[in-house]
């Protein structure tokens, strides 16, 4: 054995709660990480309230997730056919800029992970919209050994849209409901989360087996 793999045994890992130390990184990087629980987000007050939930919902960034075959059903929405950008909806390339997470279709054991870290990696006001049946209740693979039933047992989702696949005009309006929901101040999911986040931890490390990751440990 190495004599980094002897360091390695002899570091502390874990703190009395069983949490993971980021002890194996350098100083400089243990900054870019943060083992915070997510945290309630209280609403500005009157007005500005009104001012910033209209702004979000002409303005929202997606991360799409193509977990399953419905996320093809995404790219049209990028043509000159569908032009989400007159919407003011329009792709990002990292979860840290995204307020939208589209997780287009069933998501599997192997996938929930990523999920869940993309979606924890996203900063706040964010929202969620499952695409397809297999998001709502499993849809054809209901009773598969590998894929998980209700998304919303493990990370909140804002609208489902229901569809096998749905096609793009289905998305859209499910965009467009979620407008809905954020103007009317309603997109409230990403709090009721932080608020029942053992309910939500409890269910994704069901799923989950290998929890340990050094920004990810509560
Ligand atoms: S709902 Fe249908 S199209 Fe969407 S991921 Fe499931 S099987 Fe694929």
């Amino acid at each position: 054995m190495s004599d980094n793999m002897n360091d390695m045994d002899q570091m502390q890992l874990f703190n009395d709660q069983g949490r993971l130390l980021n002890a194996g990184l350098p100083d400089e990087e243990k900054a870019l990480f943060c083992d915070a629980a997510p945290q309630v987000d209280a609403p500005y007050r009157g007005i500005w309230e009104k001012f910033l939930n209209w702004a979000r919902s002409e303005s929202l960034w997606i991360l799409g997730f193509g977990t399953g075959c419905g996320a093809i059903e995404l790219r049209p929405l990028m043509t000159s056919r569908y032009d989400m950008y007159q919407y003011g909806v329009q792709p990002r390339p990292t979860p840290r800029q995204a307020g939208l997470f589209i997780i287009g279709g069933y998501a599997s054991v192997k996938t929930m992970k990523r999920i869940v870290r993309s979606y924890e990696q996203m900063q706040g006001p964010k929202f969620v919209l499952g695409l397809g049946s297999c998001t709502v209740n499993g849809g054809m693979y209901w009773d598969s050994y590998n894929t998980i039933n209700r998304l919303d047992h493990y990370i909140p989702v804002d609208v489902y849209i229901a569809g096998c696949m749905p096609r793009p005009e289905a998305l859209l309006a499910g965009i467009n409901e979620l407008k809905k929901l954020i103007k009317d101040g309603k997109g409230e999911n990403a709090n009721k989360y932080a608020e029942n986040f053992e309910w939500y931890k409890g269910n994704q490390k069901k799923i989950i087996k290998d929890w340990n990751m050094p920004d990810y440990n509560w």
